[in-house]
């Protein structure tokens, strides 16, 4: 049996940092008030959470009353969008996406849909790229929000969500970016990205789960989901998740100080598995060959099953992704690969490797050395 786990999975989840771990252990234990008492407890826990939002607030650019904290990317991602939607429902009801976002923007466009409101899908390449010009021609006088991923999630490919912002700004249509993966990785100067609302999630760069941050540029107006206190300026009802929020703040902080040493190494591991991988007959690089996340190396194999090449992967304690889901018996192929134009046979075969700064270049030996093998494999068996 393999010693520990290969985890190759870093676009679910990432591992706690340790450092994030010691600044949030004394918001569990001795620091515990509730943000909201006036005394000296209370004040402490409130002290906490400013020092993180101006932190935040640093990394991207904004002031710190720009920053909301949430329980979760997911919630970023509806707050942004209903929020925006039902506050703007006077001046519209059009909201612009892609095919290729995460679920926490489709499924909430859909759920808007119900209340009148109407979405436009455009179209992205082969590449999963968005075309801005194609934001453009797709405003009309009824847009009220633009939503578009920075970097997708499954392929990693990264969007021009900077023009995407420009275009936009220019028409006064506000403008929501899903930077969930990007976070840690990739600059999230908001004013650089012309962002209006820009969400994020804690776990995804080695914070705590249950954590999301909204950036809300000042003046935009959302209707909060949640009804209660007036916590968050009264963006987002309840008691502060203090460790959390201390907890989220000091991994961004954390991330962009390690990147000058994490990013060569991680995008050198990377290239490896990408050429590597490239080698298997029938192997398909997914997403933009260049304009793509640092830690992403997904693709897809002619002929096998992506769940197929998971479970032999665990067999061996690595773990991965596939972009296909299995709902109700069936297994569905990924709804990005289906609007980047693959065939859904191809789509069946997807793999998903996404690095992290602890994996090492043995980790990539032993996926090169397992996997073309496993796939000779299924398709012995497939026939
Ligand atoms: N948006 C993107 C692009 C994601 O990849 C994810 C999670 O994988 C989310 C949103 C949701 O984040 P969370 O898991 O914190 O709800």
């Amino acid at each position: 049996m393999p010693e520990r786990t290969i985890y190759l999975d870093h676009a679910a989840t990432t591992a706690l940092d340790a450092r994030v771990l010691d600044a949030m252990l004394p918001f569990f234990t001795t620091e515990y008030g509730n943000a909201s008492s006036i005394y000296t407890l209370g004040r402490h826990a409130m002290q906490a959470i400013d020092s993180a939002r101006e932190q935040v607030a640093e990394i991207l650019g904004c002031r710190p009353t720009e920053i909301a904290f949430t329980g979760c990317g997911s919630e970023s991602d509806n707050l942004a969008i209903k929020g925006m939607a039902f506050a703007s429902q006077k001046k519209g009801n059009h909201i612009i996406t892609t095919p290729i976002e995460h679920h926490a923007v489709l499924h909430t466009c859909q759920y808007l849909e119900r209340f009148g409101f109407k979405t436009t899908y455009l179209p992205v390449d082969t590449y999963g790229c968005v075309n801005p010009d194609d934001v453009g021609r797709a405003i009309t006088d009824q847009t009220i929000l633009v939503s578009i991923m920075y970097a997708n999630n499954e392929v990693g490919t990264i969007e021009p969500v900077a023009e995407i912002g420009r275009i936009c700004r220019a028409k006064k249509i506000p403008f929501h970016i899903d930077a969930v993966q990007a976070g840690g990785a990739l600059p999230l100067d908001v004013a650089a990205l012309n962002a209006d609302l820009l969400s994020l999630s804690a776990h995804k760069f080695y914070g705590p789960k249950g954590v999301g941050i909204l950036y809300v540029r000042q003046g935009m107006r959302l209707l909060p989901q949640l009804q209660g206190g007036s916590q968050e300026r009264g963006r987002r009802a309840g008691t502060e998740n203090v460790a959390g929020i201390v907890g989220a703040a000091t991994a961004l902080r954390l991330a962009y100080e390690d990147l000058p040493q994490t990013l060569p190494r991680i995008i050198a591991l990377r290239d490896r598995l990408v050429n590597g991988l490239s080698n298997i007959p029938g192997s398909h690089l997914t997403g933009h060959p260049t304009e793509r996340l640092p830690n992403n190396a997904s693709f897809c194999f002619e002929n096998v099953e992506g769940e197929s090449i998971l479970l032999n992967l665990d067999l061996l304690s690595i773990a991965a992704s596939t972009g296909s889901a299995c709902t109700s018996g069936s297994v569905d192929p990924s709804h990005v690969l289906i609007a980047m134009g693959l065939p859904v046979e191809l789509a069946h075969g997807s793999l998903r490797l996404t690095l992290g700064k602890g994996n090492t270049d043995e980790d990539v030996d032993a996926i090169l050395k397992v996997v073309p093998g496993i796939i000779a494999k299924l398709r012995g068996l497939h026939g």
